[in-house]
């Protein structure tokens, strides 16, 4: 890491955990433009990251476009056991990097400690995919011709992360991008950059080269002014709203770089009426609060048919009133904070313009009484396909639950949607669960089971929800490009 890092790791050759500085320690050493990383559950500063000029960022760039023919020359075997390193560290260090995601981003630590393990599970994946880059040869129509196939590593990808997965969402971006012999300039979410300069300061100790993975924080329209219109910059990955992910696209557009866009759903939850409703309840109230609601695939909208409607309710709202919302770090909190308040505010908003509607308030409706961003567990009923809970993403601990009778009502209501990320079909049915599954316009669909980010499949959207996969053998090559070359003989 060149031109960003947090400075602790910076000062100090390889990683010393117990020596970040987190909190008010290292206040007195920083510059005006440094800006400050604050834990969501207190309000304390727990590190300092700097704010780069364009010029620092347009530096970056040049330094990974500098490393790249030296990263992208390596043996694939040879980048491999750089990140099969950087997996063992990870995994060697989990403990450490869960704390800090969790006092940067506010997750309980049970969640952080399991965001540590998928990110380390990525970078592992990814080492042995780096050797599966494989071409072909193609049959040609010509005896005196033979047609191959090539798959070359795009150059310098910018990879622009949200703050809901500090560690995942790095590591998903990071682990195909370096495998596939790109080098990175990787732009953190301002909420939480500490977790992300960990992972690079970890990837410089795993042997990823000087140059070839940079960290540039501060200013988002700045740093994504230099990066989407560098010609250097040859694809931009990012991760987060449709809305930035729509601007991001347009400003690359002057040099027409490829894209990888993983942006918003509202992802449906539809139970049937054979389902095992212990089952979806324990798994719906899962996939909704982890994170408290603050992930792209957590369901939006549950549609339960009505044959079962109060049976299940009874199951979800008997989880729903086990959550806990508290400080990640006690081991008893299991509803993490909401990052800041505008992220409070559009909760609060989106209950409004519900219960205004017409809605059923059941559970929650409130900031949470232990103050500071927490908000209730909530649950609306009779909620219509007008709510704002319907049509966009609430992002926050939000059940929106409406009965159905007629599944082609349901589809055609998902369907209807611009987004198209995740959705979940719950029943015993296995022909009705999968024609259902296949109707629905969405890039993933769990089918009894709700956990889809695992790193040996394609994980991303359709419609407005984005471009590209990530994870799995396409994950790698959305990183390449083919090369088609045709040979004489
Ligand atoms: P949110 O509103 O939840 O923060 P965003 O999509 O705006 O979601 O943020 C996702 C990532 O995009 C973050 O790293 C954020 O800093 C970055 N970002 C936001 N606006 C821009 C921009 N104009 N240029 C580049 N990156 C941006």
């Amino acid at each position: 890491m060149q031109y960003a890092s947090c400075k602790s790791v910076e000062e100090r050759p390889g990683v010393q955990w117990g020596e970040l500085e987190i909190g008010g320690a290292s206040e007195a050493r920083q510059s005006e433009d440094d800006s400050a990383v604050r834990d969501p559950a207190t309000g304390a500063v727990v590190g300092h990251v700097p704010a780069l000029s364009a010029d620092m960022v347009g530096a970056a760039v040049a330094a990974a476009h500098a490393a790249f023919a030296g990263w992208s020359g390596l043996a694939p075997q040879e980048r491999g056991k750089v990140l099969r390193r950087l997996a063992a560290l990870i995994a060697d260090n989990s403990a450490d990097l869960a704390s800090l995601l969790t006092a940067e981003q506010g997750k309980p630590l049970a969640e952080a400690r399991a965001e540590i393990g998928s990110a380390a599970a990525y970078f592992d994946f990814f080492a042995e995919e780096a050797r599966r880059l494989d071409g072909e040869i193609v049959a040609s129509p010509r005896a005196d011709s033979r047609i191959l196939v090539a798959h070359k590593p795009v150059g310098v990808v910018a990879a622009i992360t949200p703050w809901n997965f500090p560690a995942s969402m790095v590591a998903r971006k990071l682990a195909p991008a370096l495998a596939a012999g790109c080098t990175v300039v990787l732009k953190p979410a301002p909420q939480t950059p500490l977790t992300a300069l960990a992972i690079a300061a970890l990837a410089r100790e795993a042997g990823v080269p000087e140059g070839a993975l940079q960290v540039v924080t501060g200013d988002a329209a700045t740093i994504g002014a230099v990066l989407t219109r560098d010609p250097r910059v040859a694809m931009l990955s990012f991760t987060g709203s449709t809305a930035t992910g729509r601007r991001l696209y347009e400003q690359c557009a002057g040099t027409i770089k490829k894209l990888g866009l993983e942006l918003g759903g509202h992802a449906p939850f539809i139970v049937f009426p054979d389902a095992d409703l212990d089952k979806a309840a324990a798994a719906a109230v899962a996939a909704k609060f982890r994170n408290a609601g603050q992930t792209c695939v957590c369901p939006n909208r549950f549609f339960v048919h009505a044959e079962i409607y109060e049976a299940f309710l009874e199951r979800f709202l008997r989880e729903v009133d086990r959550l806990v919302p508290g400080d990640g770090r006690d081991p008893k909190s299991t509803l993490a904070p909401l990052i800041d308040v505008a992220a409070l505010a559009k909760v609060e908003r989106h209950v409004a313009d519900a219960l205004a509607r017409g809605a059923t308030l059941t559970r929650g409706g409130r900031p949470a009484a232990i103050g500071g961003t927490w908000y209730e567990a909530t649950v609306l009923e009779n909620v219509d396909a007008e709510m704002l809970v319907s049509c966009e993403e609430t992002f926050g601990p939000v059940a929106a639950i409406s009965r159905f009778s007629d599944i082609g009502e349901v589809k055609a209501q998902v369907n209807a949607s611009p987004y198209g990320l995740a959705g979940y079909v719950f029943g015993r049915d296995i022909s009705t669960l999968l024609k259902t599954a296949e109707s629905l316009d969405l890039g993933m669909v769990g089918i009894n089971a709700v956990h889809l980010g695992l790193e040996m499949a394609p994980i991303g959207g359709v419609k407005q929800s984005g471009l590209g996969r990530e994870g799995g053998h396409a994950g790698l090559l959305d990183y390449c490009e083919q090369q088609y070359l045709l040979i004489g003989v």
